[in-house]
């Protein structure tokens, strides 16, 4: 029996739950979104999931190849086991592989969001585009910057997982070892994530504002409430010295710790995607990221990269849950 032509991919993040049919191409043929219980139990989330499984594998309208789930938070390669996820504790110890597969009887793949957004885009995103003008990629670095700072590496095209499937945590890479680093959620002081996430854009926005400092700011006039890092890059838009300065910021800590990056990994290719990037391509600000990496890496062979923006926007997930099934069956795409 010759493969069947299409998988079913899942996005589990914090807030929604993405399914989708997509095919070796990594064409979304058909797809929905549905917001995850709030607070719910463990049961609740995974009688949710299997439903939206169920109805993508009912949209497909034939066999299925896999399933492919990108799940937020931290996954064991082998077994699928979810464990210690910040945003769904209560799936902590959770094998998905294992309960998808006798209730759906289609082998499953389960892996991190980030690294699999880093396969989504070397396959079907900026690394396809790439190849497909005739310089494949070797070595993909994909970062997300939003909510937080995460990232993944894809070499010769499968997701370079580590020990434990918990490499490319640039967010946590430490960028900031002054006494007065700021704190990040982890733990740890003068990591990345707690200066270039959304996050962490939203809270040195608001500590600077209320120190009273910076009265003519166009933030100082809004209600904290609506303090948050796309109201900080509307800001800059506009010229606002504050948070212009608090943008520069962020890109200099994205650059200190993409030329780790460039330095621990050589990639050819380093893919920023998330909703922060968003607003930093709106200010023309990659370019400048560009710039810093290029003028402390070590040597030319180092500065052989690209660095670019995400193509594949809130799909990104999807399209990697896709690529591991395709990956993990051997399927030429
Ligand atoms: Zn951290």
């Amino acid at each position: 029996m010759s493969t069947p032509q299409v998988v079913v991919a899942m996005d589990w993040g914090g807030t929604w739950t993405r399914t989708a049919v997509i095919d070796r191409q990594g064409e979304i043929l058909w797809q929905a979104r549905e917001p995850n219980p709030q607070n719910g139990t463990k049961e609740e989330y995974l009688s949710n999931a299997e439903k939206l499984l169920s109805n993508a594998i009912q949209q497909a309208g034939g066999p299925v190849a896999g399933i492919g789930a990108a799940v937020a938070g931290p996954v064991e390669p082998t077994t699928g086991t979810f464990f210690q996820p910040p945003n769904l504790m209560v799936l902590d110890g959770i094998s998905f592989k294992a309960l998808w597969e006798e209730a759906f009887q289609v082998p499953v793949w389960v892996g991190n969001d980030a690294n699999l957004a880093a396969l989504g885009e070397h396959y079907f995103g900026a690394g396809k585009e790439s190849a497909d003008k005739g310089h494949p990629v070797k070595t993909l670095f994909y970062v997300t910057v939003s909510t937080g700072v995460g990232g993944g590496v894809v070499d010769k095209g499968s997701v370079f997982l580590g020990a434990n499937g918990l490499t490319a945590e640039i967010g946590h890479t430490m960028v900031d070892t002054t006494v007065d680093a700021l704190q990040c959620q982890c733990g740890a002081r003068g990591c990345l994530e707690a200066i270039a996430s959304g996050t962490g854009i939203e809270r040195i926005a608001k500590q600077k504002l209320a120190s009273g400092g910076f009265p003519d700011s166009a933030l100082a006039a809004l209600d904290a409430g609506l303090v948050d890092s796309e109201a900080v890059c509307d800001a800059a838009e506009k010229k606002d010295s504050l948070a212009l300065s608090i943008l520069e910021g962020a890109v200099s800590a994205l650059a200190v710790g993409l030329t780790n990056v460039v330095h621990l990994f050589n990639p050819d290719m380093i893919v920023l995607g998330g909703g922060v990037t968003d607003g930093l391509v709106k200010l023309d600000l990659l370019p400048e990221i560009d710039r810093q990496i290029r003028d402390r890496a070590m040597s030319e062979l180092h500065k052989e990269f690209q660095l670019t923006s995400a193509r594949l926007g809130d799909s990104v997930g999807l399209a990697g849950a896709a690529a591991l099934v395709w990956d993990q069956l051997g399927v030429e795409r």
